[in-house]
């Protein structure tokens, strides 16, 4: 069962509760023992001649009559007369009259007003009641049932621990984007005076987990001014219509706090190019983004609301949104590279007891691709691996644990494997790792170990020296190489290759087909590239690739992939057959210690005689 579902029989039950009780209180008040009669005046008047009623209660012009044979009795009097009067005038003597005992109610007795506020007043009280539960429910939990054209905004101070720039590592332009918008909130005088227009929105771009949610958040902790704060996801309801009035209502509760900044997370949700969606022309996520779109333009120029929104996929986002006077300032929030990494890394251990002799560098050395997120968490579960094993202080070790558990999942210790699949896996990780030592230029090896972890057998870590932004072609050459030295040394040494090499032959052959048809890369094709990827807008992934080139190119493109390959197969074949005995040292090494860090392995195969070879 559902929240709304459970709502409204809460609420129905309520309602039936409280019908019963006012049907109670009645039948306690007004019910009058035994039967009573309704007698006309003259029936009245014939039983008081007879001396059959002891008592008369009026009250305003209802009559109630106490019989002497214990009975009750109800009349009507007529109104704007005296009972005396009316009774006189149907013949009673006053003589009669007095053997009846007469009682005159005051018409404000308790009774009386009860009598006539509960029916008018209990009903009303009720239904108020049950409004109520429900109004109170609609504020309180998601959008219920009368709120559905209320945007769920946040006011910043509902986050509940107060972030601020120093706890967001690197991200230097896009703080120092951010800052220059606060500081147009707060003085906007400044700007207007020298004609400059206050930017309306900002878009905040970058990969999941780079930090985009929390720098808002930080912004929000800096900037002193109202922080509104919705999900883009909140805004889409399935009742068509719903989206826009939540923007409306989102929209003009930051314009009345302005100087305000709104905060739409995963503007993609509703963001994304119109017309490619399905269902249509005009489904819910349009009319939204419409809504956003006019809302924005709707701005006053002096209008001291800046919207700040985040997706990680800029690509798919509708152009209207990106035009100027709409999200004209866009900043992209990058993965962080090795220093920002090290920042983090500080950030997130923050109490967190490290050993004193942990080096957060290395572990940034090792994590390049990383975002932000992915720091956070691997700093989280060196601490529960410290934890599991009793330890109070987290050591190097948990730290380089946690890095190949969030790259290649948990370790898998026991899974049962024969010396034989051993023997292999040994094989093919010291092909790789030697490879790729040996080759003049390539990554240098971090980490050698034939434990498993997720789903490889085992794995070779190796990292380029310097943080790098653009690779060359020799450097592939090198990959690829390296990519080859399990599949090769299998083969040497065996004299027959397993199926643990596929995924390195399908990661190799990837490659190599980039490199002719993506880079440039191929001195037969030529500086040119080939094939048009396609993305399907609701999946958001790459799903289809185009060929736009003929066949014969086709069979050509195929051949120099195949090229690429062979070479490097071949400059793999070349190092293991003149290194065998290195080889099978370190296979056998491995065999012994399973795991290698960079200085075993260096130690291993350094001597004198080691060379690096150019291929
Ligand atoms: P997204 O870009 O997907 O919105 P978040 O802002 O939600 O990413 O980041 C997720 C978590 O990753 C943050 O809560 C924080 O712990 C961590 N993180 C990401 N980037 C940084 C950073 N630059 N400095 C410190 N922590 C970061
Ligand atoms: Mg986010
Ligand atoms: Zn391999």
């Amino acid at each position: 069962m559902n929240k709304m579902t459970k709502t409204i029989y809460k609420n129905i039950f309520w309602a039936v509760a409280t019908m019963i009780a006012i049907t109670l209180i009645f039948s306690v008040l007004f019910e009058t023992a035994g039967t009573t009669e309704n007698l006309s005046i003259n029936q009245l008047v014939t039983k008081i001649n007879s001396g059959e009623v002891a008592k008369i209660t009026v009250q305003g012009n209802d009559l109630l009559i106490d019989l002497k044979d214990g009975k009750k009795a109800t009349a009507k009097k007529e109104t704007d007369a005296s009972l005396s009067q009316t009774l006189n005038n149907y013949g009673v003597t006053p003589s009669v009259l007095d053997q009846v005992n007469l009682e005159v109610q005051d018409e404000s007795g308790f009774k009386f007003w009860m009598s006539v506020l509960i029916p008018t007043l209990l009903p009303l009280i009720a239904v108020g009641f049950v409004f109520w539960l429900l109004f109170r429910q609609a504020k309180g939990g998601v959008n219920q049932a009368f709120s559905f054209g209320k945007s769920n905004l946040k006011l910043f101070g509902s986050f509940k621990d107060r972030v601020t720039f120093n706890n967001v590592a690197g991200l230097k332009e896009a703080k120092q984007e951010l800052m220059e918008i606060v500081d147009f909130l707060k003085n906007p005088k400044k700007y207007l005076e020298i004609g400059a227009k206050i930017p309306r929105g900002v878009l905040l771009m970058g990969a999941p987990g780079t930090g985009k949610t929390l720098l808002a958040r930080a912004v929000a902790g800096e900037s002193g001014v109202p922080f509104f704060y919705i999900s883009a996801s909140e805004f889409v309801e399935m009742f068509v219509g719903v989206g826009a009035a939540r923007t409306r209502d989102a929209f003009q509760t930051a314009k009345a706090a302005a100087p305000s900044i709104l905060f739409i997370d995963e503007i993609d949700a509703v963001g994304r190019e119109r017309g490619a969606g399905l269902g249509g022309g005009h489904d819910e996520r349009e009319q939204t983004l419409n809504q956003i779109l006019v809302e924005m333009d709707g701005f006053e120029r002096d209008a001291k609301v800046i919207v700040v929104a985040a997706t990680n996929r800029p690509d798919i986002l509708d152009k209207a949104l990106l035009r100027p006077g709409r999200f004209d300032r866009q900043v992209v929030l990058d993965l962080p590279d090795i220093n920002d990494r090290e920042a983090i890394l500080k950030i997130h251990a923050i109490g967190k007891p490290l050993d004193k002799n942990i080096d957060l560098r290395k572990v940034a050395v090792r994590t390049p691709g990383f975002s932000g997120a992915d720091l956070a968490n691997l700093m989280n579960e060196a601490a529960i691996l410290a934890a599991r094993e009793n330890r109070r202080t987290i050591l190097q070790i948990d730290l380089f644990n946690a890095v190949e558990k969030v790259l290649l999942g948990p370790e898998r210790k026991n899974r049962a494997i024969s010396l034989k699949e051993k023997e292999i896996t040994a094989y093919h990780e010291a092909g790789h790792a030697l490879v790729t030592a040996s080759i003049k230029g390539a990554d240098p090896v971090h980490k050698v170990s034939i434990i498993s972890r997720g789903r490889a057998g085992g794995y070779t870590m190796k990292l380029p020296t310097e943080e790098m932004h653009l690779k060359t072609r020799s450097q592939f050459v090198g990959d690829l190489a390296t990519l080859m030295g399990g599949y090769t040394a299998e083969q040497e040494t065996f004299g027959e290759m397993s199926t643990g090499a596929s995924s390195d032959l399908k990661e190799a052959t990837k490659l190599a087909r980039a490199l002719v048809t993506q880079y440039g890369m191929s001195d037969k094709m030529g500086p040119m590239t080939f094939g048009e990827s396609h993305e399907m807008i609701f999946l958001g992934k790459e799903i289809s690739s185009e060929k736009n080139y003929s066949e014969q190119i086709a069979s050509e493109i195929d051949k120099e992939v195949k090229a690429f390959i062979d070479r490097a197969y071949k400059a793999a074949q070349k190092i293991l057959k003149s290194r065998k005995k290195l080889l099978e040292k370190i296979a056998k090494t491995l065999m012994e210690k399973e795991t290698l860090e960079q200085e075993e392995f260096y130690a291993l195969i350094k001597d004198s005689s080691f060379k690096l070879i150019e291929i």
